[in-house]
């Protein structure tokens, strides 16, 4: 049965009353990623009296859920001071950290200011050289682990997330086993995006199609993969693909608000709005991802797109725009971790006989 948390976020959803925000603090970072996604430009970042307007302008927008992210946010001198107001306001709290700097005392800081429902810790290897490779910065995955300690001392759940790459690929179930010793869950994500400007050198990486295969078919990754089989989606009629420009928005470091993190077409700047509501409701570019949203949603289930996998595809427009220039366009990741989700499903019902409604769940929206 649906919870009254369930039916509000539905009934929120589908008038595209947004209840949480993304707020990357800086793009300062103490990490050098390769596939890092930042693109900043120079510009000043937001002080911290910015930074508490804009907070103030979100709570009375009734935003609920805030995520604190970066760059790096725990590099930001005022974090604690963000962290205390943002909690005042009442907002509910997640940050996505690098996890570099959470020694025991800082886990300790972030649980009696912050108190976080969740904190997201990236993950590149269950081998130090795997994750340094990527990170260039020796010792990183180290303190990555010792992070995950000091959160769960202090009582905070923990989420490492994990981009799969043809680097790491090898080492998915090690990285499990390793969450699950840390008593953290791990998710693990098969798709790599281009970077904000649309540079798609970070694509090298992608993982490989051997390697995609055995994950989304493999028993032994389904506990990585957290399905027993590819479920579908079932959108209906109208409905949006995903929540970007609906269910959550996102603000850069200079205040530029955007539908969601993957999709930066600025809706306005956050300084210069006296308040939210209306540029919500009026603004072009909004109403326009709202739009493609259902378009997409559409053409995934009538498989006009993708065919028999379409609704099997996890569809990001962000990531279509900045990989073929059309939000709508299929870009070749979407395709190829689609058909081996349908593949993966054919080959579990040949096996057991039972249909998608007996694998149970459907593909989880993006924003939901
Ligand atoms: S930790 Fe994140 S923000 Fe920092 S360099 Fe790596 S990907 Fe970029
Ligand atoms: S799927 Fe992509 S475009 Fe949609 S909300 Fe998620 S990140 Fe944004």
């Amino acid at each position: 049965m649906e919870t009254a948390l369930q039916k509000l976020v539905t009934k929120n959803w589908n008038r595209a009353v947004p209840m949480s925000a993304l707020f990357e603090l800086t793009f300062v970072c103490n990490h050098a990623c390769s596939f890092c996604y930042n693109c900043p430009t120079g510009q000043k970042e937001m002080t911290t009296a910015e930074i508490f307007e804009a907070l103030r302008k979100l709570a009375d927008f009734n935003v609920l859920y805030l995520t604190l992210t970066g760059g790096e946010p725990l590099v930001r001198k005022d974090f604690f001071e963000i962290a205390r107001r943002a909690r005042e306001l009442g907002f509910a709290l997640r940050i996505y950290t690098n996890g570099y700097l959470i020694d025991e005392a800082m886990a300790k800081r972030i649980k009696e200011i912050a108190n976080p429902i969740e904190m997201e810790i990236s993950i590149h290897g269950a081998k130090p050289e795997t994750h340094e490779r990527l990170t260039c910065v020796p010792g990183s995955l180290q303190r990555v682990i010792d992070a995950v300690k000091h959160l769960r001392a202090q009582g905070i759940k923990v989420n490492l997330k994990c981009p799969m790459t043809c680097d790491n690929q090898e080492e998915v179930l090690d990285m499990y086993r390793l969450a699950q010793s840390l008593e953290a869950n791990i998710i693990f994500d098969p798709v790599i995006t281009p970077r904000d400007d649309g540079d798609k050198d970070p694509l090298r990486l992608m993982a490989s199609e051997d390697f995609l295969r055995r994950f989304w078919q493999d028993d032994e990754y389904a506990g990585a993969r957290r399905e027993l089989v590819p479920v579908a989606r079932n959108d209906a009629p109208g409905e949006a693909v995903c929540g970007t420009g609906r269910a959550s928005l996102a603000i850069d470091p200079y205040g530029n608000i955007y539908p969601c993190v993957q999709w930066r077409r600025s809706a306005g700047n956050i300084k210069e709005l006296k308040e939210l509501k209306t540029m919500w409701h009026t603004s072009p570019v909004l109403i326009e991802v709202r739009k493609a949203a259902v378009e997409m949603a559409d053409r995934l289930r009538t498989q006009k797109e993708a065919g028999q996998s379409g609704v099997f595809c996890s569809f990001c427009m962000g990531v279509a725009e900045l990989q073929t220039g059309d939000p709508l366009g299929y870009y070749p990741q979407a395709a190829r971790n689609a058909e081996f989700r349908l593949k993966a499903y054919e080959a579990w019902k040949a096996k057991t006989g039972e249909s998608a409604e007996d694998a149970g769940g459907v593909l989880a929206k993006c924003g939901m």
